[in-house]
């Protein structure tokens, strides 16, 4: 057994190959819940190298377990699979041969470089315990992702993990540079919906008409006061109401107005203080002028909130393999939201940002493309992160 923790350069002999696969990811891009060719090429690879494979979890989840040593301590590592919903304008030799499907997100990246750890742990196996590497589907799906479907069907419970770790590539800063925040990291996002319903009337008689048009715009006002005067100064939340409708004529004052927000938040109890003064706001707001109103609060991703050990632990590793000058902490929070945080609701575990290079297109965008010079830095930080927290040494 090699019993030396693993450097980038370890991955040298490997690198092109891993670079193949994620540009054959890139070309053969699969929206969410449609990930079947991109999990059956992970699936073969990984049982090539004498993983466990177990397929189908959640839709079109896996989970690839490859054990070394006697340890039951267990480590979760994961990497999301799907793409977007756009129309590639890369021009690269590798673009998407899927017209109106694209990997604008390095989804193609991030399964390439678990893939890579995957090579190196199995080729190593300098680690005392289990390793279960999840690949999950459906991360940009906004609700109903994969990575709560991979939950419900009983991941944790099916492959235990004493902690989880994800990684996203970060466009704007130089690859290799690794980002880090304990606590909340990423935004909860939730969409709210209403309804107003008045009385509509001829726009001569108003007196006889309850009118939602003053009653919505009224509203839109009442709810600068959530976060001026309900939510901590000291704490980061947006309400933003993006949308607007209501009427068709100068000269009627129609029945309903619609209006539509997004609501964002960093701590799990802002959030819920977020939901819980706006339903109330609209509500007895709406009421005081007569009219009535339907809520639809769809919840999205919850706020992403490392621990701190973990954190401490992921953080030790990158400075190990990259150095102090490519660690940032703390960095952020970030306004994106992410479905890992599902993941942190159930095992403590940290996700890091890992820089895409300067310069670069921003993530969802049609000119994106994830950074290869990643894929050999981001499949070493797996093996040492897997090899540290596993480390045969620390087996009791
Ligand atoms: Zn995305
Ligand atoms: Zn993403």
């Amino acid at each position: 057994m090699n019993t030396a923790l693993c450097r980038i350069g370890d991955l040298d002999d490997v690198k092109e190959e891993l670079i193949a696969i994620r540009r054959h990811l890139h070309q053969h891009p699969e929206l969410s819940y449609q990930e079947v060719d991109t999990a059956a090429l992970v699936a073969e690879r990984l049982q090539g190298w004498g993983y466990t494979v177990t397929r189908n979890i959640g839709g079109n989840g896996l989970v690839a377990t490859l054990r070394s040593g006697g340890s039951t301590r267990s480590i979760g590592v994961r990497a999301d699979m799907d793409a977007l919903p756009i129309h590639e304008q890369t021009g690269l030799s590798y673009a998407s041969a899927h017209d109106g499907k694209m990997h604008a997100c390095g989804h193609d990246g991030h399964t390439a470089m678990l893939l890579g750890a995957a090579l190196q742990l199995a080729r190593t196996r300098n680690f005392d315990g289990v390793v279960n590497l999840i690949f999950q589907p459906a991360e940009e799906a906004g609700f109903n992702s994969g990575a709560q479907q991979m939950i419900a069907d009983g991941l944790f419970e099916r492959f235990p993990c004493d902690a989880i770790f994800g990684m996203h590539n970060h466009p704007g800063v130089a690859t290799g540079t690794f980002m880090f925040r304990a606590g909340p990291f990423m935004a909860a996002c939730d969409t709210v919906k209403v309804k107003v319903t008045g009385k509509g009337s001829h726009a001569a008689r108003p007196h006889l008409s309850v009118d939602p048009v003053v009653a919505a715009a009224s509203l839109v006002m009442a709810l600068q006061t959530v976060v001026a005067r309900n939510v901590d100064p000291m704490d980061a939340a947006v309400v933003t109401v993006g949308s607007l409708h209501a009427g068709h004529a100068s000269n009627v004052i129609p029945e309903y107005a619609t209006l539509e927000m997004s609501v964002r938040s960093f701590k799990p109890e802002v959030r819920a203080l977020l939901e819980q003064r706006i339903r109330a706001l609209v509500q007895s707001h709406v009421e005081s002028y007569g009219a009535t109103a339907e809520i639809d609060y769809i919840q999205g991703y919850p706020v992403l909130v490392n621990s701190e050990a973990e954190t401490e632990f992921a953080q030790q590793v990158a400075l190990e393999l990259v150095g102090a000058e490519q660690v940032i902490a703390p960095f952020g929070p970030i306004a994106g939201s992410e479905d890992f945080a599902y993941f942190l609701q159930q095992r403590p575990g940290c996700f890091v940002r890992v820089g895409n290079g300067a310069g670069k297109p921003m993530l969802h965008n049609a000119h994106y493309d994830f950074n290869d010079d990643n894929v050999a830095i981001g499949a070493a930080y797996w093996t040492r992160l897997v090899e540290r927290y596993l480390a045969p040494s620390a087996a009791a």
